[in-house]
Formats: structure tokens, sequence, C-alpha cells
């Protein structure tokens, strides 16, 4: 049977799920077509929104702007599928060394995001530490399984779901239009996440894919009220579950798990922390990264009936809200996107 949508969007991760939902509220007939591939980036990711990043400490591009931004599109779509999506959960770091305390002190009078905590002596109970604790603040948590779920479930009870691989052969271009197997749309719109390295529109975009491992633990007896770092981050998951992690490989043979993050993740808890753990599950995806650490938004140069959200890097949760409803803003009224997020910016490259 033929179908006709507005819009078809490849990928349903953080930037497909709110591509689709900002597409689909002015009341755009949307389908999204995902893979469900069990350790995707946003499924494996902490979910953290951190302001500052760094040994340096700096604000993170637009954090300003898109922080409080994304807050709200949590709490929104939260809302929508009766989930609570976001919570305010700061960081509380570690200091592993001399420098890296002298560093947090050096930045502390000027950046308002920096904080020294009021009870640091409290962690004494969870925690062997040999310098102090600095504290970031507003840190936020997001629950990114519950935001795909709720989200795949909205889309399914609305027939606007296909659980599929998609195949870039059967996509036929036509003048103003797309066709893909029996479904003829406006435009499509690529999210697909590290797929976009080898996707046959969007390959040449400086891609420079990232891997990053996880270990998910039961810690009975840890607060969930904060996130510690010390190196490794420990971020509170469900119930005495914890995520920790992370990892930043540039070369990798392959995406799997490996024994070493393990044995690492290991050693250090016994180090660090004073309650006993257990751990559950260990994952590793590959991060949408680039080069100029700038997300890749808009319409392909040349084929103006293809767009992509990607290239969210390490900071997906933050980005992928903004910059989805500008996309569709652009789309529907032909607002600009931020030039250093415009694809636009490729021209070149993707008119080879
Ligand atoms: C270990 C780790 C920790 C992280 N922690 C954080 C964090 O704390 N905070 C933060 O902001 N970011 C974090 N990130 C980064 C964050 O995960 C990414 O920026 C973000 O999730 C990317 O989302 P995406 O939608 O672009 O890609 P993805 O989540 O990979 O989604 C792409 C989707 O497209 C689908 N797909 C791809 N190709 C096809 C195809 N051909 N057919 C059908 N479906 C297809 C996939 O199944 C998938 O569902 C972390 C990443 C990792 C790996």
């Amino acid at each position: 049977m033929e179908q006709q949508v507005d819009y078809i969007i490849v990928g349903q991760g953080i930037c497909g799920t709110f591509l689709s939902y900002y597409l689909d509220k002015p009341g755009k007939k949307i389908l999204v077509i995902d893979a469900n591939q069990p350790h995707t980036s946003t499924k494996v990711a902490s979910g953290v929104i951190n302001p500052v990043t760094g040994r340096r400490i700096v604000r993170t591009w637009m954090i300003e702007e898109v922080m409080p931004f994304a807050v709200e599109a949590y709490t929104q779509l939260g809302r929508e599928t009766d989930k609570q999506l976001v919570r305010q959960c700061n960081i509380l770091d570690f200091h592993p060394t001399a420098q890296m305390q002298l560093a947090f002190d050096e930045r502390l009078p000027t950046e308002d995001y920096l904080r020294i905590p009021e009870s640091a002596d409290y962690w004494r109970t969870y925690f062997n530490y040999p310098f102090a604790i600095g504290e970031t603040n507003p840190c936020w948590l997001i629950d990114l399984h519950s935001l795909l779920d709720g989200w795949c479930n909205r889309l399914r009870e609305r027939n606007c779901l296909l659980e599929q691989q998609f195949d870039h052969k059967q996509l036929v271009l036509e003048k103003s239009k797309v066709r893909y197997q029996n479904i003829t749309a406006e435009k499509i719109f690529f999210c697909d996440g590290a797929g976009g390295a080898t996707n046959p529109f969007f390959h040449l975009l400086p891609f420079a894919l990232n891997k990053g491992e996880a270990i998910l633990a039961k810690i009975p007896g840890l607060p969930n009220s904060n996130i510690f770092k010390q190196g490794l981050s420990i971020v509170p998951w469900k119930d005495d579950r914890f995520w920790i992690g992370s990892t930043y490989e540039w070369n990798f043979a392959d995406a799997n798990p490996s024994e070493g993050f393990r044995t690492k993740v290991e050693t250090q808890l016994r180090q660090w922390l004073k309650l006993p753990f257990e751990i559950v599950d260990h994952w590793a995806s590959v991060r949408p990264a680039n080069i100029e650490r700038r997300p890749f938004v808009g319409l392909h140069p040349v084929h103006h009936t293809i767009g992509i959200l990607n290239g969210m890097g390490t900071k997906g949760c933050s980005l992928a809200p903004f910059f989805a409803y500008q996309l569709s803003h652009h789309i529907i009224h032909g607002s600009p996107i931020h030039p250093n997020a415009d694809v636009k910016r490729f021209s070149g490259i993707l008119s080879k």
C-alpha cells in the first residue's frame, strides 16, 4: 500500500527523537525508521549535562543557550510521555592530584558554575580522597532510556515507526520528493549517529568517531544525589545501580567492551570507594564525534530533499534538543541555522 508522509527520519537516538518531536508538534506527518540496535550512543550514554569541560575547566560551547533550552525540552517531552526525564544532579569532583585542585581553585573566583560543596567531609563515609572536592552547579541528569522508550511507544501507537534497517540503495531521489519502498516524502533526514560516517550522502563530512565504554554496577548505600567524578564518573542510574565510565578512544579495532576497561574500573573503585560493589553489565558504543566539535545540522547543499542532524560528539544531551528545534524551524519557517552548526559550511566537500 502506498504511504505518503511529510518527512522520513532515519534513526531514533536522541537526535531522531527530538527532530521527529519538533516536526510532529506543528502537525507534520512523520515516519521514523530505526533498526533498534542494542548499543547505540544514546543507549550507552550516562545522560549528563555538564556546563564546563576539560582540564582548564572552561565553559562548553553555547552552554548558556543550550542548557536551559534542553532542561525545558526534557521537562516538556517528559510531561507528554508521562515520564520524569530530567533532574538536577550536580557533579562532585574529587580532585585526583594537587595540580587539578589548583586548577579548580584558580577558576573558582571567576566561574559561576563552580562551588566548594558545603558538606565536603560528609563524603568520607563513602570515598577515600587525598585532596579537596569541587562542585559543578547546576548539572543535569537525563534518563535517556525513558526518553527513547517513551517516544518510541508514542510513535508505535500512531503507526509512525518502522523498526527495521534503512537500506540507502532503495532510496530514490525525485525532483521535489523522495521515495523509499512504498513511501513518498517531501524530505528525508538522517539522524543515524555513527552510521553517518558511512552514509552515502554525508560520509565526506569530517566525522571522527570515538569509542566509549561504561560499566553498570550495584553500589548499595551510595546516595544518588550527585555525580561523583575522579577521572571516572559514577552516575546514578536506577535503584542501587550506577553507571561508571568512560573512555575516549579515537583509534579502536572494534566497538566491543574490553577486559582492560573492566579491570581499570575495578582497580579504581577498590581504592576510591569505601562501599562494596558488584559489576552487573558492561557496554561500549561509538560517539558520532567530529574534528570540529560542532554539530552537523541542515539540508544537503546539492540534494535539497535530504537533511542531517548529527555530529553531537560527547554533548548530545545538551546540543540535540536545541539543534533539532532549529532544524525543524528552518524546514517549516525558513529561519536560519547557527552558522557554526549548519552543514552549509561543508558545501564544497558535499558537492564533490
Ligand atoms: C560511553 C558514552 C557516554 C556518553 N555520555 C554522554 C553524556 O553523559 N552526556 C552527553 O551529552 N553525551 C554523552 N555521550 C554522547 C551521546 O551519547 C551522543 O552525543 C548522542 O547520543 C548521539 O545521538 P544520535 O542520535 O546522534 O546517535 P545514536 O544514539 O547512535 O542514534 C542513532 C540511531 O540511528 C539508528 N540507525 C543508524 N543507522 C541506521 C540505519 N541504516 N537504519 C535504521 N536505523 C539506523 C540507530 O539504531 C540509532 O538508534 C556519551 C556517549 C558514550 C558512547
